[in-house]
């Protein structure tokens, strides 16, 4: 027997009663569990640094932003639990209980590990459910702190086991007895996860990767735009499903908005992200950097300019300078393929339909951002944006009180808000006919 089944028996056995203890009980245990967080966030922010390469300050940024996204599925999972009452006529009256799934794999990535595994695991926790949790092997050290936490806040061993491994561990996770998977990562894990998933006709959700678009229309504030799209581009050195991939700008404003974007650029702080001021660090696998030479290489030979950066950087670790190159077109790589770093490519374009041509010119759809002094020409334009969420304003931004979603390529299902409760229950019909 492997490991991943030995685990979802136990988790198999131990499920029913965790999901009979009253609501109140387990959301106290998840409230120890945040509580717990708070109180080590110096040694857990230290230990994600250490896993992935993260700057600290940005670590603390993720373990900082965490309350609030616990507090929101801690103060809102009773309200799904309880059951209501439908329709009472012609003697029959018909009622919704819902139930949990059962056991849950949640497999998950590095590049938010708090994040993304938190928003699966804690409201499968609240409703019920036994989770089998496979952290990424780039953020293994994280993953055992959430286990260790979750354990002492009084989550039964069995009911929250943590897998260990890279590739494998996850395939042979999808061969055990679990009742759904919950899957962030890559497009072609996630297609080999909802194969795994289909074979096995069990539930499946999965948030994958994106090419997330940002549009800066004639009548918006380029200088007060650039500075934030940069942010956007070049966070977490570029490795969020939702940063910025690539920037198209009115041609009108152009020139103003590249001088300012260049400017915000050019002042990001690379370096040890151990140190608190530094922007940005190395990327958390060393393969990706011989991929972004490839897109910068495959760009500047079909004819962009390469502005800024363009390079892997002469230091210890996997680290590539912010990178900005304009006169881009979608016959490159780099404007249709996720980078996953700290590179960005710009266009020029002369119209608001020709932008939103392009933003829709991909195999991706998770966000999009119009940046316009007119709520109106954003919500037209986005509103022809095939993407699961939509910017005006901002971008590379996450609420709890909304779902996060993505289309095409982005994924299946969704997380957050009421309805990313929900999806850790099953619905029972009731048909009552009084005798
Ligand atoms: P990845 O696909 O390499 O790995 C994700 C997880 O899958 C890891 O835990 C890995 O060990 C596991 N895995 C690998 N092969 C497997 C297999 N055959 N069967 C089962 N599990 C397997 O992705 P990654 O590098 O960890 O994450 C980066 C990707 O995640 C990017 O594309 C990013 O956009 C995406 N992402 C999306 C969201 C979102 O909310 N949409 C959030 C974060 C990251």
């Amino acid at each position: 027997m492997s490991g991943a089944e030995s685990l979802a028996r136990a988790a198999r056995r131990a499920q029913p009663a965790w999901a009979a203890l009253p609501a109140a009980r387990r959301k106290a245990v998840l409230r120890r569990f945040a509580a717990f967080v708070e109180r080590e966030k110096d040694s857990l922010a230290r230990t994600l640094t250490r896993d992935m390469g993260k700057p600290l300050s940005q670590s603390y940024n993720e373990l900082n932003a965490l309350p609030g996204r616990l507090g929101f599925f801690i103060d809102n999972f009773e309200a799904a639990l309880r059951p209501h009452s439908v329709r009472d006529a012609g003697g029959t009256a018909e009622a919704l209980t819902h139930e949990p799934l059962g056991v849950v794999a949640n497999i998950s990535a590095w590049n938010y590990p708090w994040f993304v595994g938190t928003n699966v695991f804690v409201p499968a926790l609240l409703t019920g459910n036994a989770v089998l949790y496979k952290p990424s092997e780039h953020a293994q050290a994280t993953g055992r702190a959430m286990a260790r936490l979750l354990w002492r806040a009084g989550v039964p061993r069995s009911v929250f086991s943590p897998v260990f491994g890279a590739g494998r561990a996850g395939a042979a996770l999808l061969e055990s007895d679990i009742d759904a998977v919950f899957f962030t990562g890559s497009v072609a894990t996630g297609k080999k996860v909802a194969e795994a998933a289909a074979r096995r006709l069990i539930k499946v959700q999965l948030e994958l990767g994106g090419k997330d678009p940002v549009y800066i229309a004639q009548d918006a504030d380029p200088l007060k735009a650039a500075p934030a799209v940069a942010d956007g581009a070049f966070y977490n050195a570029g490795q969020s499903c939702c940063a910025v991939e690539r920037v198209y700008v009115h041609e009108r404003i152009y020139e103003r908005f590249l001088e300012a974007f260049l400017d915000a650029v050019r002042g990001f702080k690379v370096g040890d992200p151990m140190d608190r001021d530094t922007y940005l660090g190395p990327l958390a696998r060393a393969e990706q950097v011989p991929f972004l030479e490839s897109q910068v290489r495959d760009a500047v030979r079909k004819g962009a300019r390469l502005l800024w950066g363009g390079r892997r950087l002469p230091r210890p670790g996997a680290f590539f300078a912010p990178t900005v190159l304009d006169r881009c077109t979608h016959e490159m790589a780099l404007m249709r393929e996720e980078s996953f770093g700290p590179v960005i490519g710009l266009m020029k374009v002369r119209s608001d339909d020709e932008a939103v041509r392009l933003m829709n010119d991909t195999a991706y759809g998770l966000t999009a951002g119009v940046y316009s002094r007119s709520k109106a020409r954003a919500q037209r334009i986005l509103s022809q944006v095939d993407a699961g969420s939509a910017y005006w304003n901002c971008c590379d931004r996450v609420s709890p009180y909304l779902p996060w979603s993505g289309r095409k390529d982005s994924g299946l299902g969704l997380t957050l808000s009421t309805a990313g409760i929900a999806c850790f229950l099953r619905p029972k019909a009731w048909h009552l006919r009084r005798p």
